[in-house]
This record gives C-alpha cells, sequence and structure tokens, in this order.
C-alpha cells in the first residue's frame, strides 16, 4: 500500500517513466519525487525574506551561503499533494458539502472580464446556463503591456476553439535566453524540445489577447461586483448601482485584490514581493526574433519579448522597496535605471515612444487562500495571484477555465463539480507558484553565483520547472 500523499513512478505511454500521486491523477517530475525525499526530513520550512512572511515550504531557510542558496533555488521542489489553505476552507468546504444542491445551475455570474472571466466565458458557452459576465471597465486596453502565452496554456486555449486566433494575432517564440547585463549568453533553452510539441509559445500584446477572447465569449456588461452572500443554495451579489441579483453559481475571476474573494470567502491581502515592474511595448524588432530575452544585472533585469507585427514586449524589473513612480519623466528615468545594459536593451528604451506608454507597478502575490465557498469559486489571480517569474499566471487563468467549464459539465451535482475542480488544479498551481518562488530567489543571488549557476545548470532546471506543465491541466 502506498503511504497517501506520496509520488510513485509509473511507466508513461512515451515509454518512459513518469511520477504520479497517490490517487493516479496528480502528476509530478522525477526530480520533484526526489526532491519530495530530500524535503521530508523538514529542511524545507521557510521564511520568504524579501516579503517578510511565512511562505510555507516554499522559499529558502537561513542562515545559509550563496552556494546553498545555488542550489536550491536551482533545485526543483515537491508538487503540494493538497492545497495548504487557510482554516476558513476546510471549515466552510464541509458546511457546503451540505448546503450544496444537486446540479440546477441556470443563472452563472463571471465577476471580471481579464484573461480568467474571459476564457472562463468561452469555456461555458453553449451550456445549460445562462452566463452573465461583468467587467467594471470594458473600455480600457488591459494593463501590463504584453504576455508569454506557453505552450500548455495555447494547449488549452486550442481546446476553446481560441487557440488559432492567439496563434495569428502573436509571435512565434521558440527560445529562451539568459544573458548577463551586457549580453553574454549564460544558458539558452529550445523551447520546442522542452515542450516536445504540445502547442506553440506564443508572445502576443494583452490586448490582441483580450480580443482573440472577447470576439469567441458572450459581450460582457459594464457593472462592478462590490459584494456577495450566500443563502439556501443562492449566491446574492450586489452591484455599485446597489442592486442586488440572485444566481446559481458566481465565479470571482476579478484580479489579486478579488472583491468576491474578500466579502464571500477568505480576507487574505496581496504581499509585496520586493520588486517593482515597468512594462511596456514598443515598434521594435530584436535580433533574435524568435527568442524571449532576460538580461540579468546586479539587482535588475530586463525582459524582452517579441509579439509579432514589428513590436516587442520588455519589462524592466527593478529590486526594492515598493514606491509611486510617477507617468511623467518615466521614459527617461526608465532610460537611466538600464543605461549600462547591452544595446538591444537600450535600443528598446529609446524607441518607446511616450511616458504613457510605460504602465508602473508593484509585483504582488497572494498567499494560500481558499478558493472556493458554496457556490462561490476563485480562478484565475483571484484565486492564486503569484510571481511572474515563471510567465505563468495568465497561462494558469487560462487552464482554470478550461478545466472549471469542462467540470461543470461534466459532473453530477455542482459540489462535486466544484471540489473536483479545486483538487485538481491545487498542486499544478502550488508548483508553479513555488517555482516562481526559487526563480525569484535565484534572480536575486550575488551576481557572480547567479552566473555562474545558470551557465552550469540553468538548462537542466529549465526542463526539470517546465516539464510538468506538459501533463494535462
Ligand atoms: C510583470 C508581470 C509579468 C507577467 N507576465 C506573464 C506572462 O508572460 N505570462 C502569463 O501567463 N502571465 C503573466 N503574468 C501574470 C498575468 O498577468 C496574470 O496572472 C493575469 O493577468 C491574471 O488574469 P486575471 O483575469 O485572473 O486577472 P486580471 O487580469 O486582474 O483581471 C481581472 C479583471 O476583473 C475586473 N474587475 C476587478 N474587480 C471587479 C469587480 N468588482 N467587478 C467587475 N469587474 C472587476 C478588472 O477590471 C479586470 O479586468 C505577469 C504578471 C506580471 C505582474
Amino acid at each position: 500500500m502506498r503511504a497517501p500523499g506520496r509520488c510513485h513512478l509509473t511507466r508513461s505511454t512515451r515509454g518512459g517513466w513518469r511520477a504520479i500521486g497517490s490517487n493516479g491523477s496528480r502528476p509530478c517530475s522525477r526530480s520533484s519525487l526526489s526532491a519530495r525525499r530530500r524535503t521530508d526530513t523538514g529542511m524545507s520550512r521557510v521564511v520568504n525574506r524579501t516579503a517578510g512572511t511565512t511562505q510555507g515550504d516554499s522559499a529558502i531557510a537561513a542562515p545559509r551561503s550563496h552556494h546553498d542558496d545555488l542550489l536550491r533555488a536551482m533545485r526543483c521542489r515537491p508538487v503540494h499533494d493538497s492545497p495548504a489553505e487557510c482554516s476558513l476552507r476546510s471549515e466552510r468546504s464541509s458546511k457546503s458539502i451540505h448546503s450544496v444542491a444537486s446540479m440546477t445551475v441556470k443563472r452563472v455570474l463571471i465577476v471580471g472580464g481579464g484573461i480568467a472571466g474571459r476564457s472562463l466565458a468561452v469555456a461555458l458557452r453553449g451550456g445549460p446556463w445562462q452566463v452573465e459576465l461583468v467587467e467594471r471597465d470594458p473600455g480600457r486596453s488591459p494593463l501590463g503591456a504584453g504576455l508569454a502565452v506557453q505552450p500548455n496554456a495555447m494547449r488549452a486555449l486550442y481546446d476553446l476553439g481560441v487557440g488559432a486566433a492567439v496563434e495569428e494575432a502573436g509571435a512565434a517564440i521558440h527560445r529562451f535566453e539568459y544573458r548577463d547585463q551586457q549580453g553574454s549568453l549564460l544558458c539558452d533553452i529550445d523551447l520546442d524540445d522542452l515542450w516536445g510539441g504540445l502547442a506553440p509559445f506564443v508572445g502576443i500584446t494583452r490586448s490582441r489577447l483580450h480580443n482573440a477572447l472577447l470576439d469567441h465569449a458572450p459581450s460582457e456588461r459594464r457593472r462592478s461586483a462590490t459584494s456577495v452572500r450566500q443563502q439556501n443554495g443562492q449566491v446574492s451579489v450586489t452591484f455599485d448601482d446597489a442592486t442586488v441579483v440572485d444566481y446559481d453559481l458566481v465565479i470571482g475571476a476579478d484580479g489579486i485584490n478579488s472583491a468576491m474573494r474578500h466579502s464571500g470567502i477568505d480576507h487574505c491581502r496581496p504581499v509585496y514581493g520586493g520588486q517593482m515592474v515597468w512594462r511596456s511595448i514598443a515598434p521594435v524588432t530584436s535580433a533574435s526574433p524568435h527568442a524571449v530575452q532576460l538580461w540579468l544585472g546586479r539587482d535588475r533585469f530586463f525582459g524582452l519579448c517579441p509579439v509579432g507585427a514589428g513590436l516587442t514586449y520588455g519589462f524592466g524589473n527593478i529590486t526594492g522597496a515598493r514606491f509611486r513612480d510617477p507617468t511623467a519623466g518615466r521614459r527617461q528615468r526608465l532610460g537611466e535605471a538600464f543605461a549600462d545594459f547591452g544595446a538591444p536593451v537600450r535600443d528598446y528604451l529609446t524607441a518607446i515612444a511616450d511616458d504613457q506608454d510605460i504602465h508602473c507597478s508593484p509585483i504582488e502575490w497572494l498567499p494560500n487562500v481558499a478558493w472556493r465557498n458554496g457556490r462561490l469559486v476563485l480562478i484565475g489571480d483571484a484565486a492564486h495571484a503569484m510571481p511572474p517569474m515563471m510567465g505563468q499566471g495568465g497561462c494558469m487563468a487560462i487552464e482554470d477555465a478550461l478545466a472549471l467549464g469542462n467540470q461543470l459539465r461534466r459532473a453530477d451535482n455542482i459540489a462535486t463539480a466544484l471540489d473536483t475542480f479545486v483538487a485538481r488544479r491545487a498542486p499544478r498551481i502550488n508548483w508553479v507558484r513555488q517555482q516562481s518562488l526559487a526563480l525569484t530567489n535565484l534572480i536575486q543571488l550575488p551576481v557572480d553565483v547567479r552566473n555562474h549557476g545558470l551557465q552550469e545548470r540553468g538548462t537542466r532546471a529549465f526542463y526539470d520547472r517546465y516539464r510538468p506543465l506538459t501533463d494535462p491541466a
């Protein structure tokens, strides 16, 4: 008999070995299996130094040498077997099992028209329900400039019938390069080999991705949902015009500061991740038009990602205290902050037209929170906003949408659908969160240690981090 929650190895259909969870459904990598053995000794209790918060076993124990830091940051960590959630979840989910009736979903509300909400609206098309999608700010172009839609999310978009439109609207990416600040190559990953032909890796502007989703989703209504209450199997939502409407199921896809989460599930607040980021799109083509490049400096890095139509998405990331950067003069200040980086970064910054074209924000994420209470469920950043280092937050939101849509169609009753959704998604989300935190720590190591580590083991570690995501979501 297997111990509950342990991985074991089984033959994959491709003839190799793969590790799965004790319930047979949760995939994890061989490296995560050995990492689990290592961390079973209790080594993994950690403190996130930057945010100053305890993060389960997601960061790194102190005191330790830089060498230890490097080894830990390069290493993949185990997938959790179940979501380590706030205590609210266990209290409420046991209550909800009794309070949720069998499948009688007629009216569905999706709150938030970002990547998660629009993907879900596409996933629920043609179902036996009436879907309403509300967005507080429908006309606004999405913040954040560009995005990497990685093959695991492209696979989900193809399942949703939107893949071809997204692929056509973006740029095909084939390589991922880590470079030092002057441009010397530290490690170069062949993404086609890594993802094994699963689906394309696409760089795209956020507005084009949003438009592709909107073309396939029911139209959204301008409305802000402010709070939620549940009684007798109904979810009552209050809107900003003070009207209250009852639904059979409400999905909070309203982002990291989710009002649905706050009023209906959990009061957890986002934490500052110790980095500020400046994102923009500029009309330049990179010398490597099919590669994402990360140029790594001491306390900062700059990323370049082609997004098609002669445009590049650029993101400058600086470690330090949170602050408000006024729009006026932003372009010049950003140019100065990266003035000693290689020519492609400087050329990109020169090509940005205007201060207004640069979006500045703090990097924030959520601690593990509950995703569900009765007939209210969260997806995307509302449930699991995470550090962006894996470039997977939006990808996870798309996968969430597909997975929830599938469960709602398949399950006999709504409680089973929502429970199964959370149980299936949580290990994968936890994996991505842990890897993102590990990468955040890696990037912040002393330059020599980090660069040497990337040269020696960067490619291998990259494969270990992403390979588990080739398994079905
Ligand atoms: C620097 C950085 C780089 C990133 N790079 C990548 C990447 O390359 N690839 C990737 O996959 N992910 C990336 N991410 C993560 C990605 O941006 C997010 O995970 C993704 O945008 C989350 O989408 P969402 O729909 O869940 O939330 P959001 O994008 O926040 O959308 C929420 C929507 O809900 C609306 N809303 C909010 N409250 C209400 C309300 N009360 N009523 C009605 N509407 C409401 C908002 O207006 C908004 O439109 C990155 C993140 C950062 C910070």
